[in-house]
């Protein structure tokens, strides 16, 4: 195993704010990071396949899974849809002697925080503004109307706990957010 095993890279965001565009451009760049597969029980959206993106659970199913403890965390982050860590994800990420990356929402990140400390770096993805939340989510064309306003609704409470975040970075041109977000993790890696 290599010495970066037991590091954990945190991003959260308000959604519509571009954290699955960043994570998803790191994880392309950088082989030493392995992606945290998270379970939901919400359906999949676009070309979203389980295993991937999610492992997609019916309700009954994720309840069993926090009956037999097979969470590091899990929050209800919208009503009646669960998000959660498998605590085998991160099993297999520590054993390929990866970086673990967490895409998740603000209460997990800052819980992740808490649990892996100094192994652990917490990056907040801030939107510009919080109408370009709206924006940026009718454009991406995946949330119905109800949706989108559950998720910009969230937004003003998330952006209030950005200070509990190690580093928060700011994604208006997307081009130079992921050049800092790369630099980011370079110098964690090397850390
Ligand atoms: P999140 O994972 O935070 O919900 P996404 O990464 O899915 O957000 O981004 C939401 C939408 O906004 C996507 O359609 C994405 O292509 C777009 N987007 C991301 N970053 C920017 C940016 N800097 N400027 C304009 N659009 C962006
Ligand atoms: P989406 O439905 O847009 O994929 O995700 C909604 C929110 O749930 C995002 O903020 C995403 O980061 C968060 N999320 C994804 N996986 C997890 C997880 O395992 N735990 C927690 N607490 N939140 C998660």
């Amino acid at each position: 195993m290599s010495s970066h095993s037991k590091k954990v890279l945190i991003f959260s965001a308000p959604s519509g704010a571009g954290k699955s565009t960043v994570v998803q451009h790191l994880m392309h760049m950088f082989p030493y990071l392995g992606f945290s597969v998270s379970a939901t029980s919400r359906l999949p959206r676009g070309d979203e396949q389980n295993g991937v993106e999610y492992y997609f659970l019916t309700p009954d199913e994720f309840r069993e899974r926090i009956k037999k403890g097979d969470f590091v965390e899990y929050e209800e982050v919208y009503k009646d849809f669960f998000y959660g860590t498998l605590h085998s994800e991160v099993d297999r990420i520590y054993s390929e002697g990866k970086i673990a990356v967490f895409d998740i929402d603000v209460k997990g990140g800052i819980n992740l925080k808490r649990l892996y400390g100094g192994n652990a770096l917490s990056v907040f993805i801030m939107p510009p503004a919080v109408d370009i939340l709206r924006e940026r989510l009718l454009a991406r064309g995946t949330e119905t109307p109800e949706s989108i306003e559950r998720r910009v609704a969230k937004a003003a409470t998330e952006i209030s706990f950005s200070d509990k975040f190690d580093k928060i970075l700011i994604n208006d041109n997307l081009e130079s957010c992921l050049k800092e977000a790369e630099g980011v993790v370079r110098d964690f890696y090397n850390r």
